[in-house]
């Protein structure tokens, strides 16, 4: 993909732009939805934007915009900025998010991240389900004649089915 077409969207000022327009109207730099970036060296340090000069208005005055450099901690870098973004989608050296967990997490940590997404995991699914039950009921009520025999949900139901199958904790 052509990084050069790639178009972004601010979220400050809801324009929808693409490389090298990284200010809003207003001046201030456009922000992005946050990505985060990995490194195989852990305070891995990169330029994202060279040194430029840019003229002011009529007055033929000269301004030096300054280098920016990103710097990363434990072998991330997160960021909103649409420039640093550009730079690093075209930095070959980055790294997948799960490669970065291998090399920096350690066996502990691993297995507690995922028990904390496994767990998150079935919080949504209870979540979920809890509401399809609701749903139900507020449909049978809706349904419900007087003296017909409408099946209901013991109590019961709402928590013993919901955790079934739900991974057992250690
Ligand atoms: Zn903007």
């Amino acid at each position: 993909m052509d990084n050069n077409k790639k178009t972004y969207t601010c979220l400050n000022c809801g324009e929808t732009f693409s490389a090298p327009k990284w200010e809003c109207a207003d001046g201030r730099r456009h922000v992005v939805e946050a990505k985060t970036y990995y490194s195989a060296s852990s305070s891995w340090r990169t330029y994202v934007a060279e040194e430029r000069l840019i003229t002011l208005g009529d007055t033929g005055r000269v301004r030096v915009i300054p280098a920016r450099s990103v710097q990363f901690t434990r072998g991330s870098f997160t960021t909103g900025d649409p420039e640093d973004q550009f730079a690093l989608d075209q930095e070959p050296s980055m790294i997948s998010a799960d490669r970065w967990k291998e090399l920096y997490l350690s066996t502990d940590e691993r297995n507690k991240m995922k028990e904390r997404e496994l767990k998150a995991w079935e919080e949504r699914l209870v979540l979920q389900q809890n509401s399809l039950l609701d749903k139900v009921k507020q449909q049978q009520e809706a349904n419900a004649q007087p003296g017909a025999d409408v099946p209901t949900i013991p109590p019961a139901a709402r928590t013993s089915g919901a955790r079934s199958g739900a991974p057992r904790q250690a």
